[in-house]
């Protein structure tokens, strides 16, 4: 004997009716005989509980309610039964419909359904649905023969989640079976009856299932097979978790941990008949009928992985009892768990430090209140006293558990689980780990929850490949590259090293768009420009914190401070940054300091090697010196492209003016050239470099030399300083001439000297690096304690939107080791 069972989406619609005819057919042609248990079709039950409570409220709209549930069942018969054989199923399930009706005319007249009342009527959703079933079977030439269940299975009168009177049932399911050999049987499952006085009562929500294992068991079946709408048990709810992925075996205790630990695909209890009598199940996907499933038994999964599967319960409220007075007495934990006894409250998880000045336990919300009340009263001398501190209630937490036997003595399980968490910023209330080492259970807040979820399932499950979620802010030059850079790389990232980067949310100053599972990023501009949220960085950020994403980075591309002001705010929210944006880094000292105390706090990187040389590894280098141990003597630097050029090509013979035309011909500067000559882009970069070497620099102490003349000093407007500098190229011949007499070259040079940080003008003689600097290369040279013969030299190009994209894409795959 074999039982099997649908679940409600497995029969929510007459097509899906259909195909389970199919699926029963193959069961048919085989010689092992079988039974088949049915839920109410999707949805009905919690239909019947809306209705119910409408009725209660005095709501006349339950009657529209109760016509389109009517009219629904019928609709299935009209669809699935030949003209032959729809009068006597439509004349059955009349019967059922009036008696519903009066049953909910009932409720209206009292203004309320006790539980009792409400389990005879949600009882028609599983008798519609088995007895439409039983007859579109035998029109199928399948012989199928309609079993109210509350015939056989007996229970107490704990309406709403009845106990089972094992004996009574089983022995009345072997008699039954045992006059019934022709037709196969089609059960209603949730629903049992009282063994006094035969009241309807029902098994709990979901309890179809459970249903089934009463059969089996009652039955000595040789096997149970779910039948639902997944893949049978997952690593991870589905809905939660989108990589989750088909546990192809796994043992009773196993599935009783996902099971009690929210796993709604099987219902707790449904595992205590199966194990008691040693049946297998199998889980099984009536959408996807040909693949294996998930098979239970006592055998343990082959493969060596720690950890089976992880699930949650998404909303507990965590209760603390703490103070000295729980210090070394004995008896305090037996009055706490027995005044919650007393009141009915389930304890879902507890845990108590070993210096017992504490005891944290977990309950469901709805019996918080009940349980603080008990908790009160059980302690009412020692609150009053003081010996005991009021009680601590956290309500918005949710538990979440990994699973798995082969948890058992294998060290590092735990370090893992947290260290996934703490990546990610997310703080743990409690931790619960039995000595079975089964489960280990965190107690995090509700809105970490799918957070946490896909964090740990990515770090037991998929830690061959790291997912990283990535927002970009400023999608111009620069930023364009990036995602043309990032396409480009994809395959290779993922294949060579194991690395997915997805696009999440990409904003230009106009418009925004969001994909919390990456976007195709082939046709970014145009899914930007049909966007219809309006840019705005404060939104922005309010977007990525509501997504919450584990392994988050932010990547600004903008020069603005409205956008670097938030950043304080996202490394809080722990979602990395990567930015070419100076400002925030070279703007006060403090905020310098708070984001990096901030990102250090958060564990997560604050990274902007872009601020100086672009693509050059300017900052890194800096840090590996000073990490290992060298002292940094003396930092000189060629920092400006524009600057770069203009003196690498003020040569003999040449005009200061013609040259500053021809760099702003090649766009090397900035709309007003006096930006760069006047050293105050040079000065952010320097600051910056100060302040990694530990220096707590502000740029107002940076000396900087004005190399202008005052005519050009004084110009008004960019017009009028071109002229003046016409003017003055005598002036800067001058300078030039003087250095040449010496052998020299004159170059803009930004320099730390010890502690003091100062810009300006330099005749470099033929053994220094800069002599020989041409075109517009950034050059930077540290003497250190271990370079001070020949210093350290970085050269290369300092700008461009490829270098500096290849730059900040480089910083995000460090992010993401
Ligand atoms: P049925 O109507 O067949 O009884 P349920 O809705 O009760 O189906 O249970 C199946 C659902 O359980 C799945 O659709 C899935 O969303 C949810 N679920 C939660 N956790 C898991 C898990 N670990 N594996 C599979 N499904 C899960
Ligand atoms: N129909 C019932 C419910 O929705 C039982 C079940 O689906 O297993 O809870
Ligand atoms: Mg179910």
């Amino acid at each position: 004997m074999i039982v099997l069972k649908f679940g409600g989406s497995s029969v929510a619609t007459p097509e899906r009716i259909q195909s389970i005819v199919e699926i029963l057919r193959t069961y048919q042609q085989r010689s092992e005989p079988f039974t088949v248990v049915f839920s109410a079709f999707g949805g009905a039950t919690d239909f019947l509980i809306a209705m119910s409570q409408r009725a209660a409220r005095g709501d006349d709209g339950y009657l529209d309610a109760y016509h389109s549930f009517c009219d629904r069942h019928n609709e299935a018969i009209k669809i699935l039964l030949n003209a032959q054989n729809q009068p006597s199923a439509l004349a059955a399930l009349q019967e059922n419909h009036e008696s519903l009706h009066d049953l909910l005319h009932g409720i209206r007249l009292l203004g309320e359904a006790s539980a009792r009342t409400m389990d005879c009527v949600l009882s028609f959703g599983e008798r519609n649905a088995a007895y439409i079933i039983a007859a579109v079977l035998t029109q199928n030439g399948i012989a199928a023969a309609y079993l109210d269940a509350r015939k056989v299975v007996k229970t107490d009168k704990n309406f709403g989640a009845a106990k089972v009177n094992f004996d009574e049932t089983y022995k009345n399911i072997k008699e039954y079976y045992q006059s019934k050999t022709s037709e196969i049987q089609i059960v209603t499952g949730f629903i049992a009856a009282t063994w006094e006085g035969d009241i309807t009562t029902t098994l709990g929500r979901g309890g179809s299932d459970y249903t089934a294992a009463i059969f089996a068991a009652g039955l000595d079946a040789k096997a149970i097979e779910i039948w639902t709408d997944v893949d049978g048990v997952l690593t991870a709810d589905p809905r939660k978790v989108k990589k989750a992925f088909t546990i192809p075996t796994m043992t009773f205790a196993e599935a009783m941990e996902m099971s009690h630990f929210g796993a709604k695909v099987i219902y707790p209890p449904t595992l205590q008949p199966a194990l008691a009598k040693n049946i297998p199940l199998y889980i099984k996907n009536t959408f996807n009928p040909n693949f294996a499933g998930t098979y239970i038994s006592h055998q343990k999964n082959p493969s060596n992985h720690a950890v089976q599967g992880i699930s949650s319960i998404s909303h507990i409220a965590l209760f603390t009892l703490q103070g000295s007075g729980l210090f070394g007495v004995p008896g305090i934990a037996g009055r706490l768990f027995s005044s919650l006894a007393q009141a009915a409250v389930n304890i879902i998880l507890i845990t108590q430090g070993s210096s017992e000045h504490s005891i944290t336990f977990a309950v469901q919300p709805s019996e918080a209140e009940s349980a603080r009340q008990a908790v009160a009263q059980a302690f009412e001398w020692e609150l009053q006293s003081g010996i005991i501190e009021p009680l601590i209630i956290e309500n918005e937490m949710c538990v979440l558990a990994i699973i798995g036997e082969n948890m058992r003595n294998r060290p590092g399980v735990s370090g893992c689980l947290f260290q996934a968490l703490g990546n990610n910023g997310i703080n743990i209330g409690a931790v619960a780990q039995g000595s079975s080492e089964l489960n280990i259970s965190v107690v995090v807040s509700r809105t970490d929850e799918s957070k946490a979820l896909n964090a740990i399932h990515q770090a037991f499950f998929l830690s061959d490949t790291k997912e990283l979620n990535l927002y970009i802010m400023g999608v111009g030059l620069i930023g364009g590259t990036l995602l043309a850079q990032i396409e480009k790389q994809a395959i290779f990232l993922k294949e060579k090293r194991a690395l997915e980067i997805k696009i999440i949310g990409l904003a230009n100053s106009r418009k925004m768009i969001f994909d919390e599972n990456g976007m195709d990023i082939s046709d970014w501009k145009e899914k930007l420009a049909a966007s219809d949220e309006i840019s705005n960085p404060h939104a922005f950020v309010q977007k990525m914190k509501s997504l919450n994403l584990p392994n988050a980075i932010f990547v600004d591309n903008t020069a603005s401070d409205d956008v670097s002001n938030l950043y304080t705010q996202i490394l809080d929210a722990s979602i990395s940054i990567s930015t070419p944006n100076k400002i925030a880094t070279s703007s006060a000292y403090l905020q310098y300091e708070q984001l990096k105390r901030t990102a250090e706090h958060r564990g997560v990187k604050f990274y902007y090697e872009t601020n100086v040389g672009a693509g050059l590894p300017v900052i890194s280098t800096l840090n590996d010196l000073i990490n290992s141990g060298d002292q940094i003597l003396k930092i000189e630097g060629i920092l400006s492209g524009s600057l770069s050029f203009i003196f690498n090509s003020f040569k003999e013979n040449t005009k200061f003016s013609d040259i500053l035309l021809r760099a702003k011909e090649l766009g090397l500067t900035e709309p007003d050239p006096r930006i760069d000559l006047n050293g105050i882009d040079v000065r952010r970069k320097i600051v910056i470099l100060a302040r990694e070497t530990g220096l707590a620099m502000e740029p107002s102490d940076v000396k900087i030399q004005n190399i202008l003349p005052p005519n050009c000093q004084n110009a008004e407007t960019v017009a009028d300083f071109y002229t003046e500098i016409e003017k003055s190229n005598d002036y800067f011949e001058q300078l030039r001439a003087n250095a040449a007499a010496d052998g020299k070259v004159l170059r803009m040079v930004a320099m730390l000297d010890g502690e003091q940080a100062s810009i300006g003008l330099q005749a470099v003689a033929s053994d220094h690096p800069f002599f020989m600097l041409n075109g517009s290369d950034n050059m930077i040279v540290f003497t250190t304690d271990r370079y001070k013969e020949r210093p350290l030299v970085i050269r290369g190009p300092g700008a461009g939107a490829e270098v500096t994209a290849a730059g900040i894409f480089a910083e995000i795959i460090t992010i993401g080791k």
